[in-house]
């Protein structure tokens, strides 16, 4: 596969805590005032809680960061993604926000062939695949503008021999690269030579707790082993882990247990992710969580990181960043920096806003999720086509946002799934397919 929807699939996952990491305000408090005002419930009434009768656990408020929680990455190398000189020169030249964590696929081979892969990767050697030297003068024009983290993905990253010479170059640069994969390839040797070449982290995707399950949903026996061996092995290099876990209807039950085995493997993160059927992930369309599953498995999450020692993420599920400003607001808590960590300061769809997908070949999108190609950067430099595409200048533009989302008062802390939109509607704009809400100035019953 390649490793996974799960980080394969290029999302701003592995270290999203960077996100605005310069601590300006990046949330419309306009916006945010409007929805503390509003009705904030799920217009449907959804059950508050967990899914498939787990247990909600109470808690400090927020989870993040310190307490006992675990990190890793690149923070703890003090690294700030887009912090430098370069992102702020452009910011400040262009008005726009130069983009902070930047996933790229290096290479669309991989050792398996998982049923959700974004990439739809199959083992054997891609066409057209960008060339170590084309990498080399993509990431000299990519710090022109920003010092981001690179998450160098598949595919299967480490089936690409000059993986550590990428590797190399992205730290001489000021860049910090970080790697998704399926761990399964991951020996002593290949581990004390991520440790050697300074890699804070690594994410892995595993979606459920048992092998039998695993494997199944992998395409290959053994491969839940492989994988287990494979993250210990890193830990014991030093190497931060975090474990991805792709949610569908075929294992939403088990967030519990997975998360449960994460933390007995000692890693770093417990990240969700939320099926974006794309790719060979097309044939799991059915397996997409009804819209009020897929509510009670982001408050699920927000309950559970309360007592967790990982750090959590839900991804490619903005409105779990709703989620937050209404459960704080049940709670009679704001949601700000010291009670929420830097869940107060980020938002939920970042494509095109500080986070973008290269694909093998070097195709710009917003994700790996969003089938539409802004441009090439064999053909254009990545500046220019970060700077003047216009899906992501009207992405950047959330008064463009139509239907429900146009009119939510949480838009600027959510957005919707742009890419689920595009699948779902073919208009990136449209309103998010996923999400029970009803934005208030929708519901009559509201009193503002
Ligand atoms: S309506 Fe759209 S913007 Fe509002 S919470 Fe739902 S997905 Fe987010
Ligand atoms: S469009 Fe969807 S899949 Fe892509 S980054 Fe945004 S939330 Fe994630």
């Amino acid at each position: 596969m390649a490793d996974n929807v799960g980080n394969a699939d290029a999302r701003p996952d592995l270290e999203l805590e960077e996100e605005f990491g310069d601590e300006r305000p990046t949330i419309d408090e306009q916006e945010m005032a409007d929805a503390e005002k509003g009705c904030g419930q799920t217009a449907i009434g959804m059950p508050m809680g967990h899914p498939a009768g787990v247990p909600m656990t109470g808690g400090h408020p927020g989870g993040h960061p310190g307490g006992t929680q675990r990190h890793g990455g690149a923070r703890s190398m003090g690294f700030r993604p887009g912090g430098g000189e370069a992102a702020a020169a452009y910011e400040a030249r262009t008005g726009i926000k130069a983009p902070r964590i930047i996933a790229w696929e290096i290479t669309r081979s991989c050792n398996l062939s998982c049923a959700h892969c974004r990439a739809a990767a199959e083992f054997g050697h891609y066409h057209g695949e960008l060339s170590l030297d084309q990498i080399k003068s993509n990431i000299d024009d990519i710090v022109t503008i920003t010092n981001p983290i690179i998450i160098l993905t598949g595919g299967e990253p480490l089936m690409r021999p000059d993986i550590w010479e990428i590797i190399d170059y992205a730290h001489e640069k000021g860049a910090m690269p970080v790697i998704g994969t399926n761990a399964t390839l991951i020996t002593d040797e290949i581990a004390a030579k991520m440790a050697e070449h300074k890699i804070p982290r690594i994410s892995v995707s595993v979606d459920f707790p048992t092998a039998e399950e695993h494997d199944a949903f992998r395409g290959q026996v053994g491969c839940f082993d492989s994988t287990i061996e494979g993250i210990k092995i890193a830990k014991r290099h030093g190497v931060g882990v975090q474990i991805n876990m792709t949610v569908t209807t075929l294992n939403y039950k088990k967030v519990e247990a997975v998360h449960d085995l994460a933390e007995s493997l000692g890693v770093d993160a417990f990240h969700i992710f939320m099926l974006v059927p794309t790719g060979r992930g097309e044939d799991l369309l059915d397996k997409e969580l009804p819209p009020e599953d897929y509510e009670a498995v982001l408050e699920w999450a927000y309950e559970r990181q309360k007592t967790s020692p990982l750090h959590f993420k839900p991804t490619d599920a903005p409105h779990y960043y709703r989620i937050i400003r209404q459960k704080a607001k049940a709670e009679g808590k704001k949601v700000t920096r010291e009670e929420y960590g830097l869940d107060a300061m980020t938002r939920g769809c970042l494509g095109g806003i500080t986070f973008c997908f290269i694909s093998h070949v070097g195709d710009i999108q917003p994700c790996g999720y969003f089938d539409m190609q802004l441009g090439n950067v064999k053909e254009q430099p990545f500046s220019q086509i970060w700077t003047e595409s216009k899906v992501f200048n009207e992405l950047r533009d959330y008064s463009l946002l139509k239907g429900k989302c146009g009119a939510c008062e949480y838009k600027a802390v959510c957005g919707g799934c742009r890419a689920r939109a595009l699948s779902v509607t073919g208009d990136y704009l449209a309103e998010e397919p996923y999400c029970v809400y009803v934005p208030a100035s929708m519901r009559p019953d509201c009193e503002e």
